[in-house]
Parts: C-alpha cells; structure tokens; sequence
C-alpha cells in the first residue's frame, strides 16, 4: 500500500515538503507505525510539537471529554475554559497575560503586531516608522511578514513584496544588536536557541547581553520559544538557562499536547494593553477545545517532570552521540532534549536519516548537513541506546561506502 498513499498525496497536496518514504498510521508514546506495521522511534516528534508522547491518554482523554462538551464559539464570547487555561500558562511562565492564537507563526505575527502598536502608542515613533530586529539564520515561520526577517533565500524568493522596518543583525552578536537599534526600533525577536537554523546554541551570557542593549535603550526583547519552550532544552522556557527576563515570548508547537495547534503569545499587561477590541484576532484562537487540552498539556509536562527529563536525559544523549566514532561527524550540539549531529558536508544528512529508517529510528535533517533529534521528552535511556546504536550503524555502513 506505501506506494498508492505516496503517489496519492503527491497527487492531490501541494509539493512544498519532501517526506521521507514512511506512510505513518498510528502513534503511542514515543513510537509511530508505518503502514506496513513497522514500529519507529520518533526523533523528531514533528518538529518538536509532540513532546508528550504520541496520543497521551490524559491528553486524548481531555480532548474527547471536551469534544463531547464544547469547540468552537470564538471570543465573541467568554467560555469556562480559556481563563483558567491563560493563568495556568501565565502562572507556570511568569507573564502576566497572554494572546491565545493557533500556529507559531500566528502568534509571531502577533507579537510583531503588539511591538509595532507599542512603538506607536507608548514608545513614541513616528507612525509608520517602527523598525523590528531580528538574527541572520532565524526561523519563525511562513508567513510573509516573518519570511521577510528571514535569511534564507528559498523562504523568501518569489513571495516579495515584503513589509518595510525589519532589519537583521548577526546571530550571537549582542554588540550588531546595540549597533543596529535607532530610536524607531520597537523589538528584538530572537529564538534562544535556533532550531530550524541547524540547532545553533549561542554562547553563555548572549541572552542577558541582548536584554540588557534592549533595557537601555527602551526596545522590547521578544524570545521566540515555540520550539525551545515547555522543557524541550532542559528548562522550562529556553532562556532560564540565563539570568534574564524578555519582556515578552512566544509559545506554540507542544502547547497543544501533539493533537492540535495551540499558540501564546506571552507579555506583561502594559504591553499586552495596546490591544483594543478588534485590533487583532483569530476565529480558532483560544477555543475551549484548545484551552482544555492547552492547559491539560501544562499540568503533563509539570505531573511528568518533562523538563527535568528532557535535562537528564538529553544530557545522556549528547554523551553517548560525543563519544561515537565516526569521520563524518563534525558536531554534536544543543540542549536537553533539541540536539543536532553536523555531518562533514561531503555526505547529505537526509542519507543518514534515510538509512536509519530501516532500524526503525525516524529523524529529519534541517538544512543539508544536521541531523535533528527531538524526540519527545517521555523517551527513556534504553530508548536512546537503540537510536545511538542505530546511528553508529548507519554511520559505519556509510563510511564504508563514501
Ligand atoms: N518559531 C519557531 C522558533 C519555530 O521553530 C517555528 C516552527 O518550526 C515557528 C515559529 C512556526 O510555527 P508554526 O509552524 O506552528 O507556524
């Protein structure tokens, strides 16, 4: 059957990713199941989306109890859900407020919208003028105000015009940062840790440095968080493993507890205040649906010491990766449990990952020569020595081969 629902999908979907050939059909834990019933570990836990385990029983439990009670009505009116999910999220963040949207880039797009409205209204720049920073090799999603930040040809050619005032600096310079602000910049908007870019960890003290330039000189410091946040580094949100405090962040991806698009944005109340009734909104954002199994996934990851896991655990990880021989590997990086495997570029990562399909590892190269592991934060120690076994495999017969 493989083939018919790959030439089907190809058929009727648009062609703007390129799958590995695995149909997947059922998921538990930290497994999935191709078609054909072979059982993979899932490294990648959809980018970083499926922290908890494919279909967590709370969470599925959650999701079928409020499915029998209440979706969909907007926020043209209030529900019994969304408050409690908003404090449990403000509570566990330490924000005070927060903007329930679907996807990442929703809420990305909010958080520049909030920046530009705060420029105008509390900063002081001229209308029109506001100007927002953002890092070389970033990603924050797709849509075309946020590919206009990005560095990335591909994400950007053909989709121009874009919006004027973004600007980009070096990522991991906290000097182009101060260099780069005038007095019409609103916001710096920076991932803590660049995912999509390649798992790229700036050096210790970058975040501190880059809210202290943007305290000075009153510019909003936005953390985008919809990769790094809800443990997946090792901490709760990626930059405490600083001594810092952004004035605002981004959540997403794993909110939604790996069954639906669940997306914050995250500030303090004077920020959040330059939104007005009808400024800003979303059909879906903040449904009952998404609050009860937004805020079902919170108590999970809190119940389940996710973070702590993700710490311990991708500590052993990034070990048992250092300590493989292999020529073709020129680094292993990252965080908790979002760690990255540079191949020398003689050889294509998506090979390796190719390869590794067939011990049943499932991974993903970002760019053309990382690896990404991201597996979700339930995986054990006994889970990842059969990845690393894998990986060891897979790099001997390739070597062999190259
Ligand atoms: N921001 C970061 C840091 C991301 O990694 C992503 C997705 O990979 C996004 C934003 C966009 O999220 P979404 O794909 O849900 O729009």
């Amino acid at each position: 059957m493989t083939n018919s629902f790959i030439e089907k999908e190809e058929l009727y979907c648009a062609h703007n990713y390129r799958p590995l050939p695995v149909v997947l059909t059922k998921g538990e834990g930290v497994y999935v199941w191709d078609d054909a019933g072979n059982r993979y570990l899932d490294m990648m836990s959809a980018y970083s989306a499926v922290s908890h385990g494919h279909c967590h029983p709370k969470l599925v439990a959650e999701l079928h109890k409020q499915a029998q009670q209440l979706n969909i009505v907007s926020r043209a009116f209030y529900t019994d859900k969304l408050g409690s999910f908003l404090e449990k999220a403000c509570q566990l963040t330490g924000f005070e407020c927060a903007l329930p949207m679907n996807t990442g880039a929703e809420a990305v797009e909010t958080a520049l919208k909030a920046a530009r409205k705060w420029a105008y209204t509390v900063k002081g720049v001229p209308e029109d003028q506001a100007e927002i920073i953002a890092c070389t090799n970033n990603f924050h999603g797709r849509t075309i105000a946020i590919v206009s930040l990005s560095t990335e040809p591909q994400y950007k050619n053909g989709f121009g015009p874009f919006p004027k005032g973004m600007r980009v600096i070096p990522y991991g310079d906290p000097e182009a940062l101060q260099k780069a602000i005038t007095p019409n910049t609103a916001a710096f908007l920076v991932e803590p840790i660049q995912g999509e870019g390649g798992i790229i960890v700036p050096s210790a003290g970058y975040l501190k440095k880059c809210a202290d330039v943007c305290k000075k000189n009153n510019v909003l410091m936005i953390c985008d968080e919809v990769q790094t946040g809800l443990g997946r580094t090792g901490k709760l949100l990626a930059f405490q493993h600083e001594d810092m405090k952004p004035d605002a962040i981004v959540l997403g991806k794993a909110l939604g507890g790996g069954l639906l698009p669940v997306s914050l944005f995250l500030t303090r109340r004077d920020i959040m205040n330059v939104f007005t009734p009808g400024d800003h909104g979303s059909t879906f954002g903040g449904n009952p649906l998404a609050a009860a199994v937004g805020a079902k996934a919170l108590d999970v990851l809190v119940e389940e010491k996710l973070t702590e896991r993700a710490y311990e655990i991708g500590n052993y990880f990034q070990d048992c990766l250092k300590s493989l021989k292999s020529s073709l590997i020129k680094e292993v990086r990252g965080k908790g449990l979002l760690i990255g495997l540079e191949i020398h570029n003689q050889y294509p990562a998506r090979e390796i990952c190719l390869q590794m399909l067939k011990y049943g590892v499932l991974s993903k190269e970002t760019h053309k020569t990382v690896i990404r592991f991201a597996p979700p934060l339930i995986i054990t120690k006994v889970q990842i020595d059969v990845v690393v076994n894998a990986l060891q495999k897979v790099l001997k017969e390739v070597e062999v081969k190259s």
